[in-house]
């Protein structure tokens, strides 16, 4: 599948359509998660692999991964509805449950072997570093981290993963639209920097 295709196709991944602010759940505009995924695939990270998606929200970047060709892909969220929105835009792509599937809960309790995580965390706008426990808990289950981070903290969470002895082999950025979707944004902020990491365990 093309980008352009993967990219029309979440496209109709609808956003969360009543966002809690303390969860921040600011959805991946298609586009970017249609290009996160394709460096991923890119990498030889998506194919026959085993994807996870920590935060997945209405489950854009899982769903990317399934229509890109993952042998299996998980969608973790504590928001039973959004993962609701995300189960029904799967089907009505016609994506089978085999391939894709959800668990509700947090992220922290989450137990499961994975070979890539693609991830866009709360950006700790609300609570700084609320990333922090997606990244421990990413680099537990999966020897490769794709993560969305919040562009001003991403050399905090390049160092959490030097730290926790992974290597940060690629770092990009993206800018990305926000929906005027939360109270504290009286002047909304149209866009935010965010950066994309790419980090593997244990070398
Ligand atoms: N990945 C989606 C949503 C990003 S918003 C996308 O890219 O569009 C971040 C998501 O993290 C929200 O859906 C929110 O419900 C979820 N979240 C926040 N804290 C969480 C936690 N502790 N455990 C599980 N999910 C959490």
């Amino acid at each position: 599948m093309k980008q352009r295709e993967l990219e029309m196709l979440l496209q109709k991944v609808p956003p969360h359509p009543s966002p809690k602010a303390e969860l921040e759940q600011y959805p991946t505009p298609a586009p970017i998660a249609a290009d996160f995924v394709y460096r991923a695939l890119a990498a030889g990270d998506i194919a026959d692999k085993v994807v996870l998606d920590l935060g997945a929200g209405t489950g854009v970047l899982a769903i990317g991964a399934a229509l890109a060709g993952a042998r299996e892909a998980i969608g973790v969220d504590i928001d039973p509805e959004a993962l609701r929105l995300a189960e029904a835009a799967a089907r009505s792509l016609g994506i089978p449950r085999e391939v894709l599937s959800w668990r509700v809960g947090r992220v922290e309790s989450a137990r499961l072997a994975a070979d890539t995580v693609l991830m866009n965390p709360p950006f700790g706008a609300q609570q700084r570093h609320a990333d922090q426990p997606f990244h421990v808990t990413a680099l537990a289950c999966a020897p490769v981290v794709y993560a969305l981070v919040n562009g001003e903290t991403a050399d905090w969470a390049e160092r959490f993963y030097v730290g926790a002895g992974a290597r940060v082999t690629a770092r990009w950025t993206y800018r990305f639209a926000l929906p005027a979707q939360f109270w504290w944004h009286d002047k909304p902020r149209a866009h935010i920097e965010v950066a994309a990491l790419r980090a593997v365990r244990g070398v």
